[in-house]
């Protein structure tokens, strides 16, 4: 017998040549063998009389060979099989080319079955290379749901089909990581039933039952896991942060503003959590333009206040400089001093300097709030008492820099051991609940799902004709008579066109500015430029030097403009409607009654559906759900980057999925929270985190 875990290497069948493809898979075990699933099935299942057959069906039939001829066609080199297989119905002609073994295994008087296209040539109707088996045997090539594997590294499906149909016969009773009580509260089938199911079907229930099966399983090991980390968390130290209610008073007093409702709530939860000893891990998940700047900003504050250091992480030099500027004019009639650091800003209380002298200021504690990017996390950075971390959209930190945060942030060198800081993160765009749960169920949620009061909702329009265009940028026109400014927005963002992005870029400019409003004053900002070159513009143009700014995808996140009031968007059926809505939130953000305008490129009725989303609402919440249910979990996070298989993202919308999921998981670490009853869990967790990495 054959235990589930023996290496490939120990299998007679599968010589060198092809373990080394196998390896380049990834694929070393009989377990890894069974973990290659098929990506679709075709449906050999019924076995169909020779007369139905007509050209280009697909299927298999069942019949008895009555005559099979091997000759050597012109040039010799051609080796061709010729068989006849009759049923009750009638004859087909069977052929095979240079497929020695098929007249040595196939006999006249042969009962078998045989699954193929069928074709004609100007003898008439045949199959050529089917698959074929003694009707006797169990269905593998033939007579079934054929599984199709994914073909990679010249491995075919017809290797994989007989492989794990030969290695399963031999197979051991394979070890379960998931209990078996949940398995039959759930009705699921056992692991080897589910591998039997995905890899032999017999119809398409067994192939969903099985679906399910996996999919739960990785939505077990996801919430297992979110639940140990958050467990984790709370039996960790961390620095109380206690906040007095009139300091907080008196810094809210000076701001132009009053919190919104839902600002308010989510300050509140995160200054409790602050005040804990077991550090806060919270995510702040907020619709663009809802205000989450200043719910760090307190929190950065309140931590000042109490002489602890915080930190504001940004994924672009372009966003920490904003949030640094923002900050440091909220902070202004404060003690508090403020640093800049990234890629190439050195900024100390206002004054640029050199890195060492900042590395070294801020290791002193002069510095209470450090705004930077990724270059923070460099190792010369230490701290002198860093106490709360705030990032604003992680996830688009790569995988290695948020290690670093996460190690970061269990204080191995912030000078005050073992004590971990508060964590908050930030999305720049709200992200679906579901998907909150799925993916960041070991964090708190507070959400801003509210727009600051006397705030207008965007009026948005999609514009479809060039009469329709002239209008807008009539309107345009009239706006900036109003003394507001305008953004203009065209896709091409992808790295491999980057050229053709800033030529695109440029042309665009140009034809603006020469030709669209020659009159008006227009700035370019690219992807390709200096962070420098972005930050002037973005000056210049926050300062009314420009009446216009085209820009590439560049702008998406966090750009600050309240004077800007109209947005118009080119090809915007290029983009999400998350993303969309992010451009949107570029306006909009102050008094002023503010306009986005949706220039289809290609206009269909797939298309405008999509587009009409934005027509009806402003809510990036009610936004992203449809996103998600439009494109898929891909639209939020890249497959690639979360390490999910495709069964996972598949059912990242199954909130139900999910819910059941980490219910399950709830109930097995409440009795055993280190798994230490179920070894095989843990074993299988433990595997699993080797694939995925979490926030
Ligand atoms: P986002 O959540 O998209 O990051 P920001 O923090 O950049 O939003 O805030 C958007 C704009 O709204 C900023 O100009 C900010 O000063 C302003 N703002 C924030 N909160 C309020 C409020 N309660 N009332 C009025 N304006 C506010
Ligand atoms: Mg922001």
């Amino acid at each position: 017998m054959l235990p589930y875990d023996t290496p490939l290497s120990h299998i007679s069948t599968i010589k060198k040549p092809v373990l080394s493809k196998l390896e380049r898979l990834g694929i070393l075990t009989v377990a890894d063998m069974f973990a290659h699933f098929p990506h679709r099935y075709e449906d050999y299942s019924t076995i169909y009389p020779i007369s139905s057959l007509s050209i280009d069906d697909k299927r298999t039939i069942l019949g008895t060979i009555v005559s099979i001829d091997v000759e050597r066609t012109w040039k010799k080199k051609m080796l061709l099989t010729e068989a006849i297989i009759e049923d009750a119905s009638g004859r087909l002609r069977l052929i095979w080319f240079n497929q020695r073994f098929v007249a040595q295994t196939l006999k006249v008087g042969a009962v078998i079955r045989v699954s193929g296209k069928v074709t004609r040539d100007s003898q008439g109707l045949l199959m050529a290379s089917p698959a074929f088996e003694q009707a006797s045997r169990d269905a593998t090539h033939t007579g079934r749901l054929i599984p199709v594997y994914p073909e990679t590294a010249g491995l075919t499906s017809k290797f994989f089909r007989w492989q794990l149909a030969t290695l399963f016969q031999k197979l051991t009773d394979i070890p379960d990581p998931v209990p078996e009580e949940i398995l039959t509260r759930l009705h699921l089938p056992s692991l080897k039933q589910a591998l039997a199911y995905i890899h032999f079907p017999k119809n398409e229930k067994q192939t969903l039952l099985a679906r399910k099966r996996f999919a739960f399983d990785e939505m077990f090991f996801v919430q297992l896991k979110s639940l140990q980390v958050k467990a984790l968390f709370e039996t960790a130290q961390s620095n109380p942060i206690p906040f007095d209610e009139n300091v907080l008073q008196n810094f809210l007093a000076t701001l132009p503003f009053t919190l919104t409702d839902a600002q308010r709530k989510a300050s509140l939860e995160i200054l409790k959590d602050m005040s804990k000893t077991r550090p806060m891990n919270r995510l702040l998940n907020g619709d663009v333009g809802s205000g989450k700047t200043i719910v760090a900003a307190l929190a950065a504050f309140i931590a000042a206040e109490q002489g602890f250091q915080a930190v504001i992480l940004a994924p672009t030099e372009v966003l920490a400089k904003q949030h640094w500027s923002s900050l440091s004019s909220l902070f202004a009639h404060t003690e508090h001093q403020l640093a800049l650091l990234t890629g190439s800003y050195r900024i100390l209380d206002g004054e640029t300097v050199t890195r060492p002298t900042l590395i070294k200021a801020i290791g002193a504690g002069i510095p209470e709030i450090v705004v930077g990017t990724h270059a923070l996390l460099q190792d010369d950075v230490a701290f002198h008492n860093l106490a709360l971390i705030v990032v604003d959209e992680q996830h688009r930190f790569g995988v290695a820099q948020r290690a670093k945060l996460q190690d970061a942030s269990f204080g191995s060198k912030d000078g005050i051991k073992n004590k971990v800081p508060h964590f908050l993160t930030m999305t720049a765009t709200p992200i679906p609940r579901t998907l909150t749960l799925a993916f960041f169920g070991n964090l708190d949620l507070s959400i801003l799902d509210e727009l600051p009061k006397h705030r207008k909702p965007i009026i948005t329009k999609i514009v479809t004709t060039s009469a329709g265009r002239k209008k807008v940028s009539a309107f345009v026109e009239s706006e900036i008579a109003k003394g507001r400014q305008a953004f203009i927005i065209f896709p091409l963002v992808e790295e491999s066109l980057a050229l053709k992005e800033v030529k695109a870029a440029v042309a665009e400019h140009k034809h603006l500015a020469e030709t669209v409003f020659p009159h008006l004053a227009i700035g370019l900002l690219h992807g390709k430029m200096k962070p420098k070159e972005k930050e002037a513009v973005m000056h210049d143009f926050k300062e009314k030097k420009y009446d216009i700014l085209v820009a590439t995808a560049v702008v998406e996140v966090g750009i600050d403009i309240p004077n800007a009031s109209v947005i118009i968007i080119e090809e915007a059926e290029r983009f999400g409607l998350a993303q969309l809505h992010q451009f949107r939130g570029r306006v909009g953000r102050a008094e002023h009654q503010s306009y986005c305008f949706l220039f289809p490129h290609e206009e269909t009725s797939a298309v405008n559906e999509r587009l009409k989303v934005l027509e009806k609402t402003t809510s990036g919440f009610q936004i992203a759900e449809a996103d998600l249910a439009l494109r898929g979990p891909g639209a939020f996070f890249g497959t690639r980057q979360s390490g999910m298989p495709d069964i996972a993202m598949e059912n990242l919308t199954n909130i139900k999925l999910i819910q059941i999921a980490r219910e399950e998981a709830k109930l097995i670490l409440s009795e055993d929270p280190k798994l230490i009853q179920h070894p095989r869990l843990k074993q299988a967790l433990t595997k699993f985190e080797e694939r995925i990495h979490f926030e």
